[in-house]
């Protein structure tokens, strides 16, 4: 291979890369060093604003396989037929720690996937768990405010997350798993995914189906005590990025079933919860798992700023067959994703090598920020719609189901919703070494916190189950 030359950011050959131009041998530098300019001005702009949710990340590339038939639910091509493989780019994170966080702290996990399906990019932006601490988008702002630093000390403020959960009873079954093992697995491979929001299916013959979308890891579940973790913590920072990066640098290549539960568009008026609130899931009683696929991945991008750091994941990147709810947390999602990625990478961030969409995308959006690619090369005439020159036009056979809608608008609270069995059912699904950890978890977490905010807690803990509020007393020295 012929060495290239050095050159600058014009293209222009570099004669000297180790000095700056000074005058006489001891100085000072002439300002028309431009290239000592350059480097220190490219320097300086290294960092672009790391995402204030799901800072720290670890992703790769992989393939999702067909495996079982679900057409019968949705015309998304992505599943036409069994065998049917499709490019995708995973992305884990933590939530509320910056970017120089350490991985194995106790936090939710980001689990999201972009597959890149022929007929664009289907974003499955979810977690590790397979609900959330609240169930309205109005409170987002609100709830990552206590989980990040407190104005004044500039530290993680206990108090404030015990304050607002304790203030937020549909915070209760969240905080459970978040308290319980899961909450620090020991590698983004040995966790499960789940799309967590209530999405939509609808099929050829214009039918709807809402969906809930889980991925089980086929690594099995492994976990950290808090003590483990402490450990990991002052050993390395990165022990997430070493374990993903190394199990597929050796051809380990982690794998996760895919799964979907399907409930018909009416029976959604008659179920006892309401199936659009985040903080539910589906009972397994009522909504089986059935069997769509699995992915694996088997390629670490070249270069992670490139791909990882500039993966802009959202959920309103859907594709035909694939829908949103009437979930009011995913519903502000679909904008707050998005916009976190028009600031944070810019107005074109779509056409950046690891969101554009393989299939093409042919739309009439044109100048600002990055926007370094042409309109439709054979007929530049056709950059506006409708117009008369051949432009890309819609395709009307591809029409989502009329969604029906009643009600009047209002700001509704959720009330008389019922926030504490499922969280309770979890709870009595623990054995006892795991409920006597998730006792000492919290009681851990809970330290400094005033007294009368840990008594607003107990309460909620007594509601889901008395044994629950009895351990963490306990474990309280109470
Ligand atoms: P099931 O007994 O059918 O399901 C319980 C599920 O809980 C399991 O399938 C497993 O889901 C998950 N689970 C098992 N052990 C743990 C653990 N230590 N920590 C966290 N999750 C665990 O009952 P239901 O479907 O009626 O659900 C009962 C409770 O289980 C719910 O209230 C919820 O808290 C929890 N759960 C339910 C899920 C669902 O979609 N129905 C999914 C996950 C948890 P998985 O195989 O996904 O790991």
């Amino acid at each position: 291979m012929t060495k290239k030359k050095l050159t600058t950011t014009g293209g222009a050959p570099i004669s000297n890369n180790q000095n700056s131009i000074t005058a006489g041998k001891r100085g000072p530098v002439l300002i028309q060093d431009y290239q000592l300019m350059e480097k220190l001005a490219h320097q300086n702009r290294e960092r672009i604003p790391e995402r204030v949710v799901h800072a720290k990340g670890w992703g790769a590339f992989g393939t999702f396989t067909v495996t079982d038939d679900i057409t019968k639910y949705t015309c998304a091509k992505i599943f036409s037929e069994v065998g049917k493989q499709t490019p995708m780019l995973a992305r884990f994170s933590t939530v509320a720690g910056e970017k120089g966080a350490a991985d194995a702290e106790r936090d939710v996990r980001g689990f999201a996937l972009k597959f890149y399906t022929e007929e664009g990019n289907w974003d499955m932006v979810g977690n590790n768990t397979p609900v959330f601490f609240i169930r309205d988008g109005y409170k987002f702002p609100d709830f990552i405010h206590t989980q990040k630093r407190h104005p004044k000390t500039n530290l993680r403020s206990n108090t404030a997350k015990w304050d607002f959960w304790s203030k937020t009873p549909e915070s209760l079954h969240q905080v459970t798993i978040l308290h319980s093992d899961r909450g620090i697995p020991s590698t983004p491979m040995h966790m499960n995914g789940y799309g967590s929001h209530t999405y939509s299916f609808w099929n050829k013959k214009g039918e709807r189906y809402w969906v809930k979308l889980h991925f089980k890891t086929q690594q099995g579940h492994a976990f950290m005590t808090n003590e483990e973790s402490k450990k990991a913590i002052g050993e390395s920072r990165e022990t997430y990025q070493e374990a993903l990066y190394g199990a597929i640098e050796k051809g380990n290549f982690p794998k996760w079933s895919f799964y979907v539960q399907i409930m018909p568009e009416k029976e959604a008026e008659k179920t006892q919860y309401n199936p659009f609130d985040l903080t539910k899931v589906w009972p397994h009683g009522d909504y089986p798992l059935i069997k769509v696929g699995e992915f694996e991945l088997n390629k670490i991008p070249d270069n992670y700023f490139v791909y990882i750091e500039n993966a802009a994941f959202s959920p309103s990147n859907v594709v035909p067959g694939i829908g949103f709810s009437p979930d009011k947390m995913l519903q502000a999602r679909i904008f707050s994703y998005a916009d976190a990625h028009r600031y944070r990478l810019g107005t074109h961030y779509e056409m950046l090598p690891p969101n554009r969409p393989l299939s093409g995308a042919n739309h009439y959006h044109k100048d600002g920020q990055m926007r370094f690619f042409n309109n439709f090369e054979e007929n530049p005439d056709a950059y506006y719609e409708p117009n008369s020159f051949n432009g890309p036009e819609e395709d009307k056979e591809l029409a989502e189901p009329p969604l029906r809608i009643d009600g009047d608008a209002d700001r509704y609270g959720n009330e008389d919703d019922d926030d504490f069995t499922q969280a309770g059912n979890l709870f009595r699904l623990f054995n006892n070494e795991q409920k006597q950890r998730l006792f000492q978890n919290i009681a851990e977490e809970m330290a400094g916190v005033p007294e009368k905010i840990i008594q607003k807690q107990l309460e909620l803990f007594d509601a889901a189950d008395p044994e629950y509020g009895k351990g963490v007393r306990k474990a309280l020295g109470m």
